[in-house]
């Protein structure tokens, strides 16, 4: 490991000059804290306590909410393995111990070596500190577990701080969670289970957190419940420290039990002995230095990993460590999350003081609608919705008039073959007149031009449906992006608009049913495809009629047609020239209505669009705005709930970090200078 940093090197050094003092405190074979006496440790402690209280204080501002993880020792184990035992011996306190879950709330313990011979006790909890004393720190504990946790047996996230300065304390901040329970006891909710497993876990998961499992002597430790939620965070248990408690109960096979390490536990293990019953901390000590250097089985255990003393050393070791190995990234992560919320910041909409600054919002804004309307729908830009297809409006749009198109050529109207000459026969003998014979009947040729169009009517009105329910979402979507931040204008607009392109719907519909309607009362074209159509269609004419006259012939080949009955219409050969005029005549001419159709929407289209864009639109949105329910342009300057929350808790959250950035600098500062 390498650190650039200066804090990160001193710490690491700092750790390393421990393992020295290790040495002297293996040789020493009274194992009390030594440590506090120790010169070169107390410059330990001197010099990593600002750090650790550097640490403490990022913890008290909750910057884990900000998502930035701290080096903590989290210590785990199902219930009554002892976990609050263990921490009353490296405290020197008495906590509150028994039966059934006593822990029901993180309980951050913040022990600090001290100088004076009295110790400093107090709670933090809800905003307050509340001082107590030894002899109270239980009864204190459970007061204000029940304040945070009520008095039944539930539990919370909510963190109690206990900071314990008393001498000879080692200098460690650690987290005490609810013990591990499986089946309610009365009075717990249900998903008590879960509960408790949410927390450990939210504790445990951070790379930065160590694990301090606090297993039973008395137990098979691959049963134990903490080691499989420590294992499924740290599978090779490289954070991983493992306390055995209630050695004196269960001496049989422990030496087994830690040198097999069958629970992968990296950071090793330290078995210890309790305060039993009412010991004081001083002779429970002696009972346990006495109990592993005589007992048979006992004393066979390594003296390195045996007993409170060794187990609170290896603790600030691997503390030291933990912090010199993710202070960088603190820092970093602090600038990055400080740096982000300043852009944050920065990005939200100006808070609006005066009629003028709302009136220029409000004009910035339609501008801003305008160009990109006038982008998608018009210019076919698409820089501002690179990816997102469905605004790339213009293509679409062509997409969909060639889609209505190919509805109309596919509809059965335009079939050239079906029950040839059938129809206009039908419609010939109903336009019998008097008159010459070889005028052809304009009756029947609208009367069947009549009948197409009807047709295929409703082809054109479900287009242009289909076609505003497209633009209105567009324009809804282009409206809603840049009245995000406004929210007084969201209503407004939104209303604005849908309202608008209802409008426009109307008209398009009333336009489309004129155009086809128009379409059904006259045959006209000045295009001279019609002409030159139906003459290249008229000189098959006297083939087929030859094979029409033909008895022999069942059926003919029409080019362009394929082959066509002739025994139904031979009865009708007095109108078949008439007939087969008629139908050539519609062929030409109902490529020519279709493709006016399709063109003229395309033309109507574009007309609509480029209204509703460069002038109807913001002409909609001011008159709404303006309306006398529109509370007028005033509004504008009201700012939405959702920003005005996000306002304050940006401003909270950079502040916060502005703190956390100077603490940090502070301990930069000292040892730097050390
Ligand atoms: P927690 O639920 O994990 O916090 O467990 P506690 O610390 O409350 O301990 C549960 C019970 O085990 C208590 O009655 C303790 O006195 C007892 N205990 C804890 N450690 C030891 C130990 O090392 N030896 C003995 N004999 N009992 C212990
Ligand atoms: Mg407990």
């Amino acid at each position: 490991m390498e650190f650039k940093d200066p804090i990160c090197s001193q710490i690491l050094s700092l750790s390393t000059l421990k393992l020295d003092s290790d040495l002297e405190i293996a040789g020493d074979e009274t194992h009390h804290l030594a440590v506090v006496a120790a010169p070169i440790v107390s410059s330990y402690n001197d010099r990593i306590r600002p750090v650790l209280d550097a640490v403490d204080k990022l913890r008290n501002l909750a910057v884990m909410d900000e998502g930035i993880e701290l080096p903590t020792i989290v210590v785990v184990g199902d219930q009554s393995s002892g976990k609050s035992s263990v921490l009353e011996s490296l405290a020197r306190i008495n906590l509150p111990r028994g039966q059934g879950i006593c822990t029901r709330v993180p309980l951050v313990m913040r022990l600090q070596n001290h100088s004076s011979p009295e110790p400093e006790i107090f709670l933090e909890y809800s905003g307050k500190v509340v001082p107590t004393t030894e002899d109270n720190i239980s009864e204190a504990i459970n007061m204000a577990t029940g304040e945070i946790a009520g008095n039944g047996k539930g539990i919370s996230k909510t963190r109690l701080t206990l900071t314990v300065k008393k001498q000879g304390v080692p200098d460690l901040t650690m987290v005490d969670l609810p013990g591990i329970t499986r089946v309610p006891v009365l009075g717990q909710p249900e998903n008590i289970y879960d509960q408790i497993r949410d927390i450990i876990m939210e504790y445990i998961k951070p790379e930065a957190s160590i694990i301090l499992n606090v297993l039973s002597a008395t137990v098979d430790f691959p049963t134990c419940e903490s080691i499989r939620m420590s294992q499924s965070v740290d599978k090779n248990g490289e954070r991983t420290l493992a306390v055995v408690t209630k050695c004196d109960k269960s001496p049989e096979g422990l030496l087994e039990k830690v040198t097999s390490d069958d629970v992968n536990i990296g950071l090793g293990y330290v078995c210890v002995r309790n305060r039993i019953g009412d010991e004081s901390y001083e002779e429970a000590r002696t009972e346990e230095s006495a109990l592993f250097a005589s007992h048979p089985l006992l004393s066979k255990i390594d003296k390195s990993i045996v007993g409170v003393p060794v187990l609170a050393q290896n603790l600030m070791q691997i503390q030291a460590k933990s912090i010199a190995r993710n202070l960088p990234d603190i820092v970093k992560k602090i600038n990055d999350k400080l740096n982000h919320n300043l852009t944050e910041f920065k990005k939200l909409p100006k808070t609006m003081s005066s009629v003028a600054e709302a009136m220029t919002a409000f004009m910035r804004i339609l501008g801003q609608v305008k160009e990109s309307l006038q982008k998608i729908l018009i210019r076919g830009e698409f820089d501002e919705y690179p990816d997102d297809k469905k605004m790339h409006c213009t293509a679409r749009l062509v997409e969909m008039l060639n889609n209505f198109n190919d509805e109309l050529k596919n509809s059965p109207q335009s079939d050239r073959v079906g029950n040839f000459l059938m129809e206009e026969i039908k419609h010939l003998e109903e336009a019998k007149e008097i008159s010459l014979p070889n005028f052809l009947p304009r009756t029947a040729f609208l009367a069947i031009l009549q009948e197409k169009v009807n047709g295929i009517s409703n082809i054109p009105t479900e287009f242009v449906g289909r076609v505003w329910n497209y633009i209105e979402e567009v324009v809804i979507s282009v409206l809603m992006s840049h009245v995000e931040d406004y929210y007084q204008l969201q209503l407004s607009t939104r209303r604005a608009g849908l309202n608008l392109i209802e409008k426009m719907k109307e008209q398009s519909m009333k336009w489309v049913m004129e155009v086809v309607e128009m379409e059904k009362l006259t045959d006209y074209t000045c295009n001279p495809e019609f002409l030159s159509e139906w003459n290249r269609l008229m000189a098959e004419k006297e083939a087929f009629m030859k094979d029409i006259d033909d008895n022999s012939r069942y059926q003919t080949n029409l080019d362009g047609f394929g082959w066509i009955a002739t025994g139904n219409l031979r009865p009708f050969r007095h109108l078949l020239d008439q007939a087969f005029d008629l139908r050539m005549r519609m062929i030409s001419y109902w490529r020519i209505v279709l493709r006016r159709l399709v063109d003229c929407m395309a033309l109507h289209l574009q007309l609509s669009v480029n209204n509703l864009v460069n002038k109807d639109l913001e002409f909609e949105i001011v008159s709404e705005l303006m309306a006398p329910h529109g509370n007028g342009i005033e509004r504008l300057m009201e700012e939405s709930p959702s920003v005005s929350t996000k306002r304050v808790k940006l401003t909270g959250s950079v502040k916060k970090l502005k703190e956390c950035k100077e603490i940090l600098a502070t301990i930069m500062d000292r040892i730097g200078s050390k």
